[in-house]
C-alpha cells in the first residue's frame, strides 16, 4: 500500500475524531442556584456575562430528586442518571456496619494519597453508574485525557469518574491530592504546584470587597451570619485561619474565600500544561468544580454581601480562564459548560423577617420527638439513629432485640414525622409506590437507592430549612431555591441563545455527549437538548 493510502485508511478509520471539541471545560459553581445568578444578572461584566450572550443560556435546569446535595448533584450532572441509578444519593449514607453517617465516596481499600488517612470522599467504588468522563476515556482508547479539580472530594470523584482523574484541595495539608484508586504517586505537574505552596501566601491576606460598597445591597452585618476559621462575619475577613503560620484553619478560611476559586483555576492552567490538553484532536475532559461558592452560601447566606462579592468574583476569574482557554487552545476548539449541583435556601430566619414562612428545624429536636414518643411502646431508647437530609435512619438492632417489627416501626416513624408542622411528607420505604397526593413522592422515589437510602424519607415543608447550626443556611429539598440551577453552554457545536425551556439535570450529559459525538453514558436516563446545538453531519 502506499504512503498516502495508509494516510488515508487511517483518517477514516478515526473518522470522527477531529470533530469535537479539543478540550471541554466542565464548571460547577457549586451551590449557584438559578434564584442566585438572576438576582445578580445584571453585576455580571466578566466570564458569565460572555457565556450568557455568546453562547447558549438554559436559565433554570432542575433537579428531580429530592435530596439536592454536592455528590448527588454533580452524580447527576455526569451520568445523566437520577440517584436511584447513579447511588450517591446523599453527601453521606449511614454505614449499618459502624453505626456512623459515612461519607459517600469513603473507600478503606483506596485512600488519599499525600495526606493523613481519614474518613475522605476518595474513590467512585459507590459510584454505580458510568460519567461522561468514563464515556470519553473509553471511546478513544483512553487516549482522550480527563482530570477534574475541585475543592471538594466527592465532587472531584464524581466528575472524575471510574476513568479520569480526580484532584481536590485538602484542607488538613493545603495541598491538591488524589486517592489511591487513581495514582500510586502525584504527577510530576501536580507536585510542581504543591512545592509552590500558593495557598500558603494567602495566610497573611484578607478577602476584601471587589467593587466599592455602595454595590451591594443590604447590610454587611447580618444577624444569622456563621463565625468560624476566625474569618468573622464583616468585611474584610482575614484569612490567617487565627494562626501564626499556615496551618488547617488558615486553608479552611481560604477555601471559604473567593480567592480559592483563583487557586483552582491556577490548578487548572497547570493542568492544561501539564497534561497537554486541548493539544490534539482526540479530546479531553476538564472539570472544575468551584467549591467556595458553596461554603460562602452555607456561612453567610445567598443575600449576604460575601455572595454578592464572590458572584461577582466568579464572573471576573471566569472570564480570565476564558482568555486563557482562547490563548491556549483556540476558541475554535473548545466547549465551555458551566451549570451547578444544587441552589440553595435563604437564611430562613431572613425569609421570615420577609413574611415567608422560613424557619430553622434542627434534625435533632425532630429525632428527639419521635424517639421520645415511641420509647415507651419500643422499648427501644432511639428508634432513629441519624437524620441525613431526607433520609431518616432507624437502629434495626436494637428494633431487632426488642422484636419490634421493622416495617412497622417505619410506619410509625413516617406517622409522627407527619404529624410535625413543619413536616411535607414523611413515607416508609415500605410505602414509596403508594399514592403521592402532594406531587413530592417522585422525588423520593428516583432519589432512592436500598442499600444507602434511609427506613424513612421526609421533605419538610417550603422555607424550612433542615440545619443543625444556629447560624447560616442549606439546601437538600426538591423545591426550586435548592432543586434550579442555571446551565450555560459556549464554544464548539453550541447554538447561541436564550432557552427558559423544561430541562432537567438528567439532560446536561447526553447534551454534552452529543457535543463530544459520544454515546450516552451508560445509565443515562435524559435525553439531549437539542434545541441548543449546532451540529453538522
Ligand atoms: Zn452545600
Amino acid at each position: 500500500m502506499s504512503r498516502q493510502l495508509v494516510v488515508f485508511a487511517a483518517l477514516l478509520a478515526f473518522p470522527v475524531l477531529a470533530r469535537p471539541p479539543r478540550l471541554t471545560v466542565f464548571i460547577s459553581v457549586d451551590a449557584f442556584g438559578t434564584d442566585v445568578l438572576q438576582k445578580h444578572r445584571a453585576r455580571l461584566k466578566g466570564g458569565l456575562a460572555r457565556l450568557i450572550t455568546e453562547g447558549a443560556f438554559v436559565p433554570a435546569v432542575r433537579y428531580e430528586a429530592a435530596e439536592c446535595v454536592t455528590a448527588s448533584g454533580h452524580a447527576t450532572l455526569v451520568t445523566g442518571a437520577n440517584p436511584w441509578r447513579h447511588g450517591a444519593t446523599s453527601n453521606k449514607v449511614f454505614n449499618r456496619a459502624t453505626q456512623k453517617l459515612e461519607p459517600i465516596f469513603a473507600d478503606a481499600n483506596h485512600p488519599v494519597l499525600d495526606a493523613p488517612l481519614g474518613n475522605d470522599d476518595v474513590s467512585p467504588e459507590n459510584l454505580l453508574a458510568e460519567t461522561l468522563s468514563d464515556r470519553l476515556r473509553a471511546s478513544t482508547w483512553q487516549r482522550g485525557k480527563s482530570i477534574a479539580i475541585s475543592g471538594k472530594g466527592r465532587a472531584s470523584v464524581a466528575m472524575a469518574g471510574r476513568l479520569g482523574e480526580a484532584f481536590w484541595f485538602h484542607e488538613t495539608v493545603g495541598r491538591f491530592v488524589t486517592g489511591t484508586f487513581y495514582k500510586k504517586a502525584a504527577p510530576a505537574w501536580v507536585q510542581a504546584f504543591n512545592d509552590k505552596k500558593t495557598p500558603d501566601a494567602f495566610q497573611t491576606k484578607s478577602w476584601d470587597l471587589l467593587g466599592p460598597s455602595k454595590d451591594y445591597l443590604g447590610d454587611d452585618e447580618r444577624p444569622f451570619e456563621a463565625d468560624v476559621y476566625g474569618l468573622t462575619t464583616v468585611f474584610p475577613h482575614p484569612l490567617s485561619g487565627g494562626l501564626p503560620s499556615p496551618g488547617p484553619q488558615s486553608y479552611s478560611a481560604l477555601a471559604s474565600s473567593p480567592m480559592m476559586n483563583d487557586v483552582l483555576f491556577d490548578f487548572a492552567k497547570a493542568a492544561i500544561e501539564g497534561e497537554q490538553l486541548g493539544k490534539d484532536d482526540v479530546p479531553d475532559l476538564l472539570s472544575i468544580s468551584l467549591s467556595p461558592f458553596d461554603r460562602a452560601y452555607h456561612l453567610f447566606g445567598p443575600s449576604s454581601w460575601e455572595v454578592q462579592d464572590m458572584v461577582v468574583r466568579v464572573d471576573k476569574s471566569i472570564g480570565d480562564f476564558l482568555s486563557v482557554l482562547e490563548r491556549n487552545v483556540g476558541r475554535g476548539n473548545v466547549l465551555v459548560v458551566l451549570t451547578a449541583d444544587h441552589g440553595g435556601a435563604a437564611i430562613p430566619e431572613e425569609w421570615a423577617a420577609l413574611g415567608l414562612p422560613g424557619k430553622r428545624v434542627p434534625p435533632g429536636g425532630l429525632q428527639a420527638s419521635v424517639n421520645e414518643a415511641l420509647k415507651a411502646k419500643t422499648q427501644v431508647e432511639k428508634v432513629i439513629v441519624a437524620i441525613e437530609e431526607t433520609d431518616v435512619y432507624l437502629d434495626w438492632k436494637a428494633l431487632s432485640d426488642k422484636k419490634v417489627d421493622l416495617v412497622s416501626a417505619r410506619r410509625q416513624v413516617a406517622e409522627l414525622l407527619r404529624s410535625n408542622p413543619d413536616v411535607a411528607i414523611a413515607v416508609s420505604r415500605d410505602d414509596l409506590e403508594g399514592p403521592d397526593t402532594q406531587g413530592l413522592v417522585r422525588s423520593l422515589r428516583v432519589g432512592f437507592h436500598p442499600d444507602r437510602s434511609g427506613d424513612v424519607l421526609m421533605v419538610l415543608k417550603p422555607f424550612r430549612v433542615l440545619e443543625a447550626e444556629p447560624k447560616g443556611t442549606s439546601h437538600g429539598t426538591p423545591y426550586s431555591y435548592d432543586a434550579e440551577v442555571p446551565l450555560m453552554l459556549w464554544g464548539k457545536g453550541v447554538k447561541a441563545g436564550l432557552y427558559p425551556i423544561a430541562a432537567r439535570a438528567i439532560d446536561v450529559a447526553p447534551t454534552v455527549a452529543a457535543l463530544l459525538e459520544l454515546g450516552s453514558p451508560a445509565s443515562c436516563e435524559g435525553r439531549p437538548l437539542s434545541d441548543v446545538l449546532a451540529l453538522t453531519k
